[in-house]
């Protein structure tokens, strides 16, 4: 049996598309278009059976993106008529208070969607052009809408409310939300199997470090505090971004360097982080220029590894028990060398890793802590995709 779901992430100036059997978890096709909305052309990459087919195309908006997607389909396969599809699965960044699950799209549905731009002015609005577009596209399937940060409305009160005048918080909705929602739902969850319990007698605090980077702590399969804000710009420190920050660098900076906010906003978003500090934001090339030498380098892995290891410490508090720290995405899947580091020194929490089974590589979820580490340190590939082909099967009944 196959259960395919069409998985659509439109972005701001991307849509990544997948068609997903939410049953195994296979990828029948994945695609990419790039460039939307660009001055010259874009460009859409499609991989079907371990082919890649790459093409230029023109995608001055998302309604184009979605017809070279279609067209792309019916050039190289699978044959979306013939495939079955049973639902087609969106990636909304921004659920707001208003989403703790995902939902079947209607139109009250998008205009509460598009009504949170507010919240997520660069994400928001290309999610619902997006579902628009595909909703006429593929007018006879459900679409679902997953949101990043629906599996953190359930953090209490304490962990959610930041400490500013209560009515400015309530008028502007400002909390924290919490991102990669369906990373953290799937490895938490993945975890507990691994480790052979009842989700709901599993704590772990799972590490999704990728390009974004976010810990979440997880009590009985729920989110109960999440690293990320208001916005992703919240906490650990990414390829990007600067995480935690005293907020009064934003007042410094314009008072003193005479930068407006949109400047500060880009500094802090897209020009921070481990680039900032290194001038490189991919984790690969930072673990190079370490062993060949460079000292940004090492400042910036420092930096980078001694948050992770303070959320930690924070969320073995929060937790009071913990099973597991679960590694996912780019960086916790593949960066030994961030793993050790990370969790280095932790050994009187009860925390050692294994130095031989952290270093050697896999594509499978792995345990890598001593045998006698009280907590378990897991590896385990996260699958948005699937997450979001599974919820979109659920909520629709297909
Ligand atoms: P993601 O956003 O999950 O795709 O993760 C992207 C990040 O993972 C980038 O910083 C990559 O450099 C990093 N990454 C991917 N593969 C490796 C690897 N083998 N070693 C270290 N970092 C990696």
């Amino acid at each position: 049996m196959s259960t395919p779901v069409l998985v659509i992430n439109s972005g701001s100036s991307s849509l990544k598309y997948q068609v997903v059997d939410a049953d195994d978890g296979g990828a029948l096709a994945v695609g990419l278009v790039e460039r939307i909305g660009g001055s010259g052309h874009g460009r859409l990459t499609h991989t079907v059976d371990g082919e890649k087919h790459r093409s230029d195309v023109a995608v001055p908006d998302h309604a184009a993106a979605m017809a070279a997607m279609a067209d792309a389909f019916e050039q190289h396969g699978p044959d979306l008529a013939a495939a079955g599809l049973v639902a087609v699965g969106h990636r909304v960044v921004q659920g707001g208070a208003r989403f703790g699950h995902s939902v079947r799209v209607d139109e009250a549905a998008l205009e509460i969607i598009e009504e949170l731009s507010a919240l997520a002015p660069l994400h928001n609005p290309a999610n619902a052009a997006g579902i628009r577009v595909a909703m006429d596209t593929f007018p006879d399937l459900p679409h679902v809408a997953v949101f990043d940060t629906a599996f953190h409305l359930t953090m209490p009160e304490v962990a959610h409310t930041y400490a500013i005048d209560r009515q400015v918080a309530a008028d502007h909705r400002i909390r924290r939300y919490g991102f990669h929602g369906t990373s953290h739902a799937y490895v938490s969850r993945q975890a507990a199997e691994l480790l052979g319990k009842p989700l709901e007698e599993t704590n772990v605090i799972v590490l999704h470090l990728g390009n974004g980077a976010s810990a979440c702590a997880v009590r009985a399969g729920v989110s109960v505090d999440t690293s990320m804000g208001l916005t992703p710009l919240e906490g650990l420190v990414m390829g990007t971004r600067s995480g935690d920050i005293d907020p009064a660098v934003v007042f410094h900076l314009a008072r003193t360097a005479g930068m407006d906010i949109d400047a500060i906003d880009d500094l802090l978003n897209k020009r921070s982080g481990v680039l900032g500090l290194s001038g490189s934001q991919d984790m690969r090339d930072l673990v190079d220029a370490v062993e060949a030498g460079d000292a940004d380098a090492q400042l910036a892995l420092e930096v980078y590894c001694y948050r992770v290891r303070k959320y930690v410490g924070s969320y073995l508090a929060v937790l009071g028990r913990v099973d597991a720290i679960v590694f996912t995405a780019g960086i916790g899947e593949n960066a030994d060398e961030v793993r050790e580091l990370s969790l280095r020194g932790l050994e009187s929490l009860g925390i050692e890793v294994d130095g031989e089974a952290n270093r050697a590589r896999s594509k499978e979820p792995r345990d890598i802590a001593t045998a006698a580490s009280r907590v378990r340190v897991l590896v385990i590939p996260t699958n948005e995709e699937l997450e979001i082909a599974r919820d979109a099967v659920r909520v629709t009944g297909s």
